[in-house]
């Protein structure tokens, strides 16, 4: 059976914590800045004013412990949060492991993943500034779910590029953003000159991540009391994130066990950082030693275990800044697997950088055997998870298993980072066996 181990909704963290203090402190190095691409001298806050609002600009560089999640934001997450921690006793059983397996269900969310957290932030801290619209592009489409629902909340428009093979594949997930009130454009569109040079090209062009972040920033920079918003990748993101894992220890510590082994999957970073970094400020203070971080990723987009750790641009047009991530070039387009959230050609820079220091590892898959992952956890612990967030189930599985063979008790915790309920194609594939 499995164990459910609860927090009060005054145990909602009250601040974010910042990896960035612990790296400074600590290890006494930083990761490199984001470079202004022609001068290729650190960016200015006042150059990222045009696209972020103030505060999150601020975020993005500070060296505080820790920041304030504001009161507003706190009681939106509180209808969601925290979210539940559970001990999968089944699947222990069905693995006949002495490995203790527990799972943080951020598909408990509103949206059904975690990216509610950030996107909360994002949109009060634009609505407070006196933005009107929030622009942003969506993968599989669980990012402008939540912005497009966190938008609803604070009163802004919302505009979503949702790249152009989830579109097709995945409607639903646009009728869950026009349920919330915000438009929805394929990417590339003929809505932007970026969109209509490659249209041009290609008329049923599928699009990418990096191509709908061009267009996102293309319509901001043309539009109007306009913000752009990105849902994983940056320091502030991820900052925002690490209340998953601030919730987690607090629940851990409920059940008087500390984590051996902490996984998340990893398309831009976000989800992973969330469930890791608090751990890993234990780790830097020298609080714990030997915790072991994997963050997982699909075989077809291996930016943090094959990419080259360089300066790169976040999106195909290069208009972005540089930034300091391991990457697989802004020009690579990802196969079309149907875990839309890790199609993303680089990583984070704060976890790009954790992974060149050896702090992290990271892991990859191929689909099937994802999928195989999902379905034994779907029948053993009931939820159908997202393609995404099987990839950290298939790490899971396989350190039990390890666990068992070397005859060893190991805690583990991973991060379910959504459900699958919107996935169901990407399942019925795999269950006809034409998945590849
Ligand atoms: C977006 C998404 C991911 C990947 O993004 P990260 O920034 O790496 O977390 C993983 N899982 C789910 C459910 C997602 O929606």
């Amino acid at each position: 059976m499995r164990a459910k181990i609860i927090l009060e909704e005054n145990e909602l963290p009250e601040n974010f914590i910042n990896i960035n203090y612990y790296l400074k402190k600590f290890l006494g190095k930083l990761p490199d800045p984001p470079l202004n691409p022609e001068t290729h001298k650190p960016v200015g806050a006042a150059d990222l004013e045009a696209i972020f609002a103030k505060e999150l600009i601020k975020q993005e560089a500070t060296l505080k412990e820790v920041v304030g999640i504001p009161e507003e934001v706190r009681k939106k997450m509180s209808g969601y949060r925290p979210t539940p921690l559970f001990r999968a006793g089944s699947l222990e059983k069905i693995l006949d492991t002495p490995a203790h397996i527990y799972y943080k269900y951020e598909g408990a969310s509103p949206v059904g993943s975690h990216k509610m957290n950030t996107a909360l932030v994002q949109a009060y801290y634009n609505r407070k500034q006196g933005i009107k619209t929030l622009i942003t592009e969506t993968g599989a489409g669980q990012w402008g779910s939540a912005l497009s629902l966190a938008c609803f909340y604070f009163g802004l428009k919302c505009l979503v590029f949702m790249v152009r093979i989830s579109y097709d594949q995945k409607p639903y997930r646009k009728t869950v953003m026009n349920i919330y009130g915000a438009e929805v454009r394929p990417s590339p569109s003929a809505t932007t000159e970026y969109g209509k040079l490659l249209l041009k090209d290609n008329k049923n062009h599928a699009g990418s991540l990096g191509i709908a972040i061009s267009e996102a920033l293309e319509s901001v920079v043309k539009g109007r009391e306009a913000r752009y918003s990105l849902g994983s990748v940056l320091n502030h993101v991820l900052l925002h994130q690490t209340v998953i894992g601030q919730e987690a220890k607090k629940q851990m510590e409920k059940t008087g066990e500390y984590p051996d082994i902490i996984i998340g999957c990893c398309g831009g970073g976000s989800n992973f950082a969330g469930i890791a970094f608090p751990f890993l400020a234990d780790g830097l203070k020298g609080e714990r030693e030997n915790t072991k971080f994997i963050a997982v990723e699909p075989e077809s987009c291996p930016s943090l275990t094959h990419g080259a750790y360089r300066y790169d641009f976040g999106d195909s047009a290069q208009m972005t800044p540089l930034l300091k991530m391991k990457t697989l070039g802004s020009d690579f387009i990802p196969s079309p697997i149907h875990a839309g959230g890790l199609r993303y050609h680089g990583v984070a820079p704060q976890v790009a950088f954790l992974h060149e220091e050896g702090l992290i590892d990271s892991k990859t898959y191929g689909q099937p055997e994802v999928f195989k992952a999902a379905i034994i956890f779907a029948r053993s612990e009931g939820i159908i998870p997202a393609p995404e967030s099987a990839h950290a189930i298939k790490a899971a599985i396989d350190e039990a298993i390890r666990a068992r063979d070397e005859g060893r008790k190991k805690v583990i915790l991973f991060n379910l980072s959504g459900h699958g309920l919107l996935d169901l194609g990407g399942y019925e594939g795999y269950l006809a066996g034409h998945l590849k």
